[in-house]
């Protein structure tokens, strides 16, 4: 990895350099809760002035710019005997700026199923090719577990990664594009002093994680899979799905066909979807093989911390805890592996 010292004067110089001929996207805040505390969201910005890399944390988190929560994978129009069929795909620059680790992490995770597995999806990767990623180290935020599941670092994934050093910026160099965008502004090589300061700004962000027991948590969950755990937590569940409309790294969607009363245009849609919605594991013949609220939580737990680690070696989870943040029943995933783990040694 190449490292660079940039000033917060330049960081400023090179926002207007990407903003030039780039979509830019970043923190903004948008308004403050009832505690007068700030949302904040990922939403295009115009100017660095709009641009709050401060940011806590975003109720959303960016994935809504790979995969987008409704988007048309092909339209078709029919005159007679001739039809015609268009796919689009996103092909035009842009920059995701002040994405955390974990955001960066959910990336890579979503990476081996969407862009590196049996069946690459060509819309994902044109967004993910497209995107210049500027990253930035943070505190923790409010109830994150990044740490204890190995996503509070990153060491690729990003072009860019900033450590805010006080008065400079110490950034990491990722990709070919992040050095020659770096090129624009004036940068210098870091000085022993910069390396000892990033550690230890590394080393103050470290210390201040709550550490959350997830040691051999795959075979406890094997183990705990008829536990009466599940259905404490999935009597409170609304299947409401906004779990895993937050989530950065819940991929799971639906396809639908759409076509005019005239028979002359069709398009086929993609949607994200939830596995808490009721109908989720509906099949032809209307059998519901998950109908009842806790075989469907228990699948959602299931696939964030067995399924993807037997798959991938990694949990898919990174700790945002904004499942945790938006759930109105106050399910989240600490607490219901805390409950594992409880019940494990009872
Ligand atoms: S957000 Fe909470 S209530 Fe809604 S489906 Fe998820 S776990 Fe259930
Ligand atoms: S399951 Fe929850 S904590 Fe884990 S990545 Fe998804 S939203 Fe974040």
């Amino acid at each position: 990895m190449l490292f660079k010292i940039l000033s917060k004067e330049e960081f400023r110089n090179f926002i207007d350099f990407l903003l030039k001929d780039t979509e830019v996207i970043a923190p903004k805040q948008i308004n403050v809760n009832a505690d007068g505390k700030a949302i904040y969201q990922f939403l295009p910005v115009q100017n660095f002035e709009e641009i709050r890399l401060d940011y806590e944390t975003t109720d959303y988190s960016a994935k809504t710019y790979f995969l987008p929560y409704k988007e048309d994978l092909s339209s078709c129009s029919f005159l007679g005997t001739i039809w015609d069929r268009e796919i689009k795909y996103r092909i035009q620059p842009r920059a995701i700026v002040g994405l955390h680790a974990c955001d960066i992490n959910a990336l890579l995770k979503l990476d081996k199923v969407l862009a590196g597995d049996r069946f690459p999806s060509p819309y994902y990767i044109s967004r993910r090719k497209n995107t210049f990623i500027v990253g930035i180290d943070h505190d923790p935020c409010e109830g994150g577990f990044c740490q204890s599941v190995g996503a509070d670092v990153v060491t690729h994934g990003f072009d860019l990664y900033l450590t805010d050093l006080g008065d400079r910026y110490f950034a990491a160099i990722n990709s070919n594009r992040g050095f020659n965008a770096l090129q624009q502004v004036k940068t210098r090589e870091p000085t022993a002093r910069d390396n000892n300061d990033y550690l230890e700004v590394r080393r103050r962000i470290a210390s201040q994680f709550k550490p959350l027991e997830v040691h051999n948590l795959p075979n406890l969950m094997d183990i705990e899979f008829e536990s009466k755990v599940w259905k404490k937590w999935a009597d409170k569940c609304m299947s409401c799905g906004s779990c895993a409309m937050v989530c950065p790294t819940c991929y799971c969607y639906g396809v639908e066909e759409r076509i005019t009363m005239n028979n002359a245009k069709s398009a086929k849609i993609k949607q994200l979807y939830s596995c808490q919605f009721l109908d989720f594991a509906t099949v032809a013949g209307g059998l519901n093989f998950r109908p009842d609220r806790e075989t469907r939580l228990k699948y959602r737990y299931y696939h964030q911390h067995r399924g993807f680690v037997e798959a991938y070696e990694e949990p898919l989870c990174v700790g945002c805890y904004r499942c945790g943040r938006v759930c109105l029943a106050d399910i989240n995933p600490p607490d219901i592996i805390q409950d594992l783990q409880t019940e494990y040694q009872e």
